[in-house]
């Protein structure tokens, strides 16, 4: 019998416990050999006085476990903190984040049923790397950070990701007609590190004209590679594009940790309705299991997961009006289509 995997699990903040335990459930059912390890991060050890929202006993897990399932957790807008998703990135070196977004038409409706991309984005640079300053009580300034290794690093992950996934085509977006130093060099790298996959189709694109050319012909696109910040804004125009910001989910790798989550946040919103969907965190649990060697067990969630999509059941933000059901509901649908599967 093969041995639990220790896990790393922050419930989150806003909606993150109720999807966090609707997942954890389908995980459970669906024979996943894991060991859960719940850690407090966020809000609450904020209000607490840690100043990094991250205690030391956290820490000390992450590091032992090496594998982080994290619901997602509130960034105070403005003064004040750090994200906290930026500094666990950093801190672990989860150089890579990897979005899939897949229409599921013709079950849920969207006007783009062909659509099956893979968005690349950077994590640890770009204008994410946190270095802002006042200049004077007028003035402020980000600093935007691009660096070779940086880049080649995310692009040869790209590359070898299409390999690997038997995708055909790597796009590059940038903005490098403004940004000629920095965009530049992410460009000219993906040149250099293309020239190694000669069978891989590639195009560069504008960033603006790139996502427009997303919303309105999204079945064009295969692999798409991009510095952080325009990574974090195709990713929800993408996800809403095949239904809802709440179908999509993701995995940030780095050389020693990796971490999975849904690509959306805490939803404050609609917290504590009951109404969120899981589905994204629960196929974050699916890339989850698949990274640490149980792929049966993912493949089996992942097909109950899609059956009761095409049963038509969904929450309130992929029923579009008509009829939906809540969190719960929605999660014990998914139970009783595993129960199902031979
Ligand atoms: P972040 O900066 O953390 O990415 P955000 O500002 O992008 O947060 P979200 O928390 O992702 O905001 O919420 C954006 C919108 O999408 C909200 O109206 C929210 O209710 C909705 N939403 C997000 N996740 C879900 C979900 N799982 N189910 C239903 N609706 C969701
Ligand atoms: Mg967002």
């Amino acid at each position: 019998m093969t041995q639990r995997r220790a896990i790393t699990i922050a419930r989150g903040d806003g909606i993150g416990p109720e999807i966090m335990d609707a997942t954890l459930k389908i995980l459970e059912h669906g024979g996943a050999m894991i060991e859960p390890e719940f850690i407090e991060i966020g809000e609450k050890v904020y209000l607490g006085g840690h100043s990094s929202g991250i205690p030391d006993e956290a820490w000390e897990s992450l590091r032992r476990t090496k594998v982080f399932f994290k619901g997602p957790i509130t960034t105070p807008q403005g003064g004040g903190y750090k994200s906290l998703n930026v500094t666990i990135r950093k801190t672990l070196g989860l150089f890579a984040n990897v979005r899939p977004n897949v229409a599921y038409a013709p079950f849920v409706k969207t006007k783009h049923p062909d659509m099956d991309l893979v968005i690349i984005r950077e994590n640890e640079e770009d204008l994410y790397a946190g270095i802002e300053h006042q200049q004077t009580p007028e003035v402020v300034q980000c600093l935007k950070l691009i660096t070779r290794p940086g880049s080649e690093k995310i692009i040869r992950y790209a590359f070898e990701y299409a390999r690997k996934n038997n995708r055909k085509k790597v796009t590059c977006f940038t903005k490098d007609n403004i940004m000629k130093l920095t965009d530049g060099l992410f460009h000219k790298v993906f040149k250099e590190v293309a020239i190694d996959y000669p069978e891989i189709e590639t195009e560069h694109w504008i960033i603006d004209i790139g996502m427009a050319k997303i919303a309105d012909t999204p079945q064009d696109f295969d692999v798409i590679v991009m510095p952080n910040l325009y990574g974090d804004i195709a990713s929800d125009v993408a996800a809403q594009i095949t239904g809802s910001v709440g179908l999509a989910g993701s995995a940030n790798i780095g050389d020693q940790f990796a971490m999975f989550e849904a690509i959306h946040g805490s939803a404050p919103d609609i917290a504590g309705k009951g109404i969120a969907n899981p589905s994204g965190l629960i196929l974050g649990a699916v890339m989850m299991l698949v990274h640490i060697g149980q792929p049966e067990v993912a493949t089996r969630i992942h097909n109950a997961w899609l059956k009761t999509l095409e049963d038509e059941i969904f929450t309130g933000d992929i029923a579009k009006g008509g009829p939906s059901v809540g969190t719960t509901e929605f999660a014990e649908a998914v139970l009783a289509r595993l129960g199902q599967l031979p």
